[in-house]
This record gives structure tokens, C-alpha cells and sequence, in this order.
């Protein structure tokens, strides 16, 4: 299991600062989401990389017609980061479409597309598809895989079922590690119900940034998985 630490700080300087005291620590990969992205921008990445040796996951959720698509992923895969985010409900054409365009790039970077965000509930999730939660999201997985995409976005609850049904890779967001506030995630697991649930990659926000230390936290978090 490897942990994602999302930069999703008020300032890039508080993010800054957080990879400046993390930088010796290995086999981390920091999100970079919409709120860094449009404040901060491509030299943002450029900055990450020139601190240490991230791996970087760029979290845009891309949703959109096909053909918009593609020339966004294309315009991504020459940034040189190593995991993006669509969507799956973005639909087979797109997702298709979007491996077919990174089949020449040298070092594409893994594709993972959202089933659920784990800030829907199943009440929630049902006012916008009229279908069960979990039945959809291991429906949109099959999707992915029918499509060559590399893994999906979804909660602990559902990353289970996910690998049984497609071997596709798991993210999961929605993580309290050691039971922290869950603010506005509703599907939200531990460290230990992340790894009983065969997460690939476990994203972790506002539990490392509201932590007095949050070096201590991060080490704490590695120490577990
Ligand atoms: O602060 P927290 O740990 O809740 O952060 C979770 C991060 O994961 C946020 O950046 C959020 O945008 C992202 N995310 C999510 N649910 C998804 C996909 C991404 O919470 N399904």
C-alpha cells in the first residue's frame, strides 16, 4: 500500500513547507488536486520536483466529451507526472480513447478513473444515479477494465469487491488513519481497514494537515502500511 498525501493546503507555501520536511522519506506520491492546480499551476509541479523525489499524481478528474479529453491527456502526458484521475461515468469512448492516446508516450502515467467520490453516501449517490451505490461503482469498474484503465478511484468499502471482480488497481480517498474527524467524507476507513480492504493507494488529506506535526503523522502512517 502506498500513501498519497494531497496538497491541498491554503497557500503553495504551506504545501512547500510540508514537502520540505518530508523530502527524505521514500516511494511518496503527493496529489496535486484543483485547488493547487489552478492556483499554482504547472511550475507547482516543477517546484515538487525539484525538492525531492515524489511521485506525482495529478488529481483533475477529467470529464468531459472524448475528443476534449484526449488532447487533455496528451497535453498532460508531457508534464511528466505519474497518476491521473478521470472519470468513469466520463463513459467508454472517453476512457478508450484516452489509453488509445497514451499508447506512444514513453513513460504514460497511470490512469485511474472515479467511480463514487467517497464524500457521497448512499443516499446521496442514489439522488444523482437512481442505483445502488455499490452496485454501480463495481459496474463503472468493469467499464475501466473493459477500457485497458489502469485502476479506479473509490472508497475502502467498496476496494474489496472491486479487486475480487477486476484485479484493477484501488485509490482510496476518504482515509482517517488512526480515526480522525471525517469532515465532509462519508465513506471514510483506518489504516487497518484500508490494507484488510487491498488498497493500492491510500489518500490522505486534513488528517496530516491539522496535525501539530505533521512530519510525525506522516512517519506514523508509513510505519503502519
Ligand atoms: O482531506 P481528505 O483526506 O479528505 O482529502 C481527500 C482528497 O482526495 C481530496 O483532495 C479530495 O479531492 C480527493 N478525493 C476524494 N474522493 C474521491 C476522489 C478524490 O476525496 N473519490
Amino acid at each position: 500500500m502506498t500513501l498519497c498525501i494531497a496538497l491541498d493546503m491554503e497557500s503553495s507555501r504551506e504545501n512547500i513547507k510540508l514537502l520540505e520536511e518530508i523530502k527524505d522519506l521514500k516511494g511518496i506520491f503527493v496529489k496535486v488536486g484543483l485547488r493547487s492546480f489552478i492556483r499554482d499551476g504547472i511550475s507547482f509541479l516543477d517546484t515538487i520536483k525539484s525538492i525531492g523525489d515524489f511521485k506525482i499524481f495529478l488529481d483533475l478528474k477529467l470529464y468531459d466529451i472524448p475528443n476534449t479529453m484526449c488532447d487533455s491527456i496528451k497535453e498532460i502526458s508531457k508534464i511528466g507526472i505519474d497518476m491521473v484521475t478521470i472519470h468513469a461515468s466520463s463513459g467508454k469512448i472517453a476512457m478508450k480513447s484516452v489509453m488509445e492516446s497514451l499508447k506512444d508516450v514513453t513513460q504514460p502515467p497511470l490512469v485511474m478513473a472515479v467511480t463514487a467520490l467517497t464524500s457521497f453516501d448512499d443516499s446521496c449517490f442514489f439522488d444523482i444515479y437512481n442505483d445502488s451505490l455499490n452496485n454501480r461503482v463495481l459496474h463503472f469498474a468493469k467499464l475501466a477494465k473493459e477500457c485497458g484503465i489502469d485502476g479506479v478511484v473509490c472508497s475502502c468499502l467498496e476496494s474489496k469487491m472491486i479487486k475480487q471482480t477486476t484485479n484493477l488497481l484501488t485509490l482510496t480517498p476518504g482515509i482517517r488513519p488512526f480515526g480522525e474527524s471525517a469532515s465532509d467524507q462519508k465513506r471514510v476507513a483506518n489504516i487497518q481497514e484500508a490494507k484488510d480492504s487491498k488498497s493500492d493507494f491510500i489518500v490522505v488529506g486534513r488528517p496530516i494537515y491539522t496535525a501539530e506535526n505533521k512530519r510525525e503523522i506522516v512517519l506514523k502512517i508509513l510505519n503502519n502500511i
